[in-house]
């Protein structure tokens, strides 16, 4: 790999791309498991998994073997016919998800893409009288970027500069006062997350899911449970819904079903299963051979290595290692399995970020004090070691920088 001016990549960035995104920190070569390298060469633990999507991590043997087995076969077709893998993903998330026979799966592209093919399942629950047409979904939440998931999603600041947005959702906070106080017959679908992932891994309220469940049943609202970010085994369960044992109407998958290889799906439960009928929704790429023979692999290895398992205890060993730090800046943790937040009692996420970067881990920010973790779901000892030794360092660094620096800015600049 050569060695890339950083000035010159960064400059690059910004005047190709788009600035929807902040000019990145780093320009990453390759990855192998839990770690990247940079095009200088340094290595860095990536605790962040590109976003809760590389859950066999980097270059994973599996995945290698099944992408390319398939992409020498037909990497695309269209819906236009079908394939094996598709068929075979359909059924094995019927099975892992608990829909059965009854269950349906429509394949998309990303997460965003699986919540719009939900929007519209919704849509079409209007009830005998035609009078359901409210859709109920959660402050803070995140559902997407597109028309339909943004409307979905209950972040003023997202949807501002894009109204008009798409009619009929209304949000609540996460109480079970508000969701008693807004389910009625009127209402076609609640859309939730089991663990709140952008908004920093916020929990629900213990007994929320419960209490959805039986008030859209007796309603006849539909329980859309996003799971883009929980599900394949993130959480320490198969899917996040599971933690209180409830059984939706609906879930979206996307993130870390594919390992990186892009894929979204909306699994339907049930009676929501009939709603669909041909010809009201469609997409050229969703669900083709390739995407679907990587989330296969992914899948399968997932199941064969039990690392829904693995994400359960790993996770438990991450948070007793952040408490173990006793650090000054760390007020708590949050979240299930490999999905964890800390919680911070300063702002200072970013600083947290850069400062972490200079000792070789990859961390991110989810707002000004929390810090999200969502390694790879294949981590073992020595990663989890690696993790603590690094990011007490990381602390360490911090706690001496504010204490020099009392307005708390340290310095931006990154010389790792
Ligand atoms: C990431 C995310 C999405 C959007 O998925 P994209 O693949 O980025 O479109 C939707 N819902 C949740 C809960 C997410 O975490």
């Amino acid at each position: 790999m050569s060695s890339i001016d950083h000035d010159d990549w960064q400059a690059r960035y910004r005047a190709d791309l788009v600035s929807t995104f902040a000019t990145p920190s780093l320009l990453l070569h390759h990855g192998q498991g839990a770690w990247v390298w940079d095009t200088d060469g340094n290595k860095y633990l990536d605790f962040v998994g590109g976003i809760a999507v590389n859950s066999l991590g980097h270059a994973h043997p599996v995945l290698i073997e099944a992408v390319t087995r398939q992409v020498s076969l037909a990497a695309h077709i269209s819906n236009l016919f079908a394939s094996e893998p598709q068929l075979e993903l359909a059924e094995r998330l019927k099975r892992l998800t608990g829909a059965g026979e009854d269950g349906r799966a429509f394949f998309a592209n990303s997460g965003t893409e699986a919540n719009e093919a939900a929007f519209k399942l919704a849509r079409l629950n209007r009830g005998d009288d035609g009078r359901k047409v409210r859709i109920v979904s959660l402050v803070n939440g995140f559902h997407g970027r597109t028309m339909g998931a943004l409307a979905l999603t209950g972040k003023d600041y997202m949807r501002a500069p894009f109204e008009p947005m798409v009619a009929g959702v209304e949000y609540i906070h996460a109480t079970l006062e508000e969701l008693e106080a807004v389910i009625d017959d009127t209402v076609a679908a609640i859309f939730v997350e089991p663990l709140q992932g952008e908004a920093g891994v916020i929990e629900l309220p213990d007994g929320f899911f419960t209490r959805a469940r039986e008030l859209t049943q007796r309603h006849g609202a539909l329980l859309i449970v996003d799971e883009v970010q929980t599900g394949a085994g993130r959480t320490g369960d198969w899917f996040g819904f599971q933690h209180e044992g409830i059984v939706p109407d609906a879930i979206t998958l996307a993130k870390g079903m594919a390992g990186g290889v892009p894929i979204g799906a909306l699994i339907t439960f049930g009676r929501a299963s009939q709603l669909f009928t041909q010809g009201q929704h469609g997409t050229t790429f969703g669900g083709n051979p390739l995407a679907a023979a990587a989330a296969n692999a992914v899948l399968g290895e997932i199941e064969a290595s039990d690392l829904v398992g693995n994400a359960r205890e790993r996770g438990e060993q991450l948070k007793a290692a952040i408490a173990g730090l006793d650090s000054p800046l760390i007020s708590g943790t949050r979240g299930r399995g490999l999905l964890i937040g800390i919680a911070l009692t300063e702002p200072v996420a970013e600083q947290l970020v850069t400062e972490a970067r200079a000792h070789g881990l990859i961390i991110n920010a989810t707002g000004a004090d929390s810090i999200r973790l969502a390694p790879p779901l294949v981590i073992g000892d020595i990663e989890v070691d690696e993790f603590r030794t690094r990011f007490a360092a990381t602390l360490a660094g911090a706690e001496a920088r504010f204490a020099s620096e009392p307005d708390g800015e340290p310095n931006g600049k990154v010389t790792a």
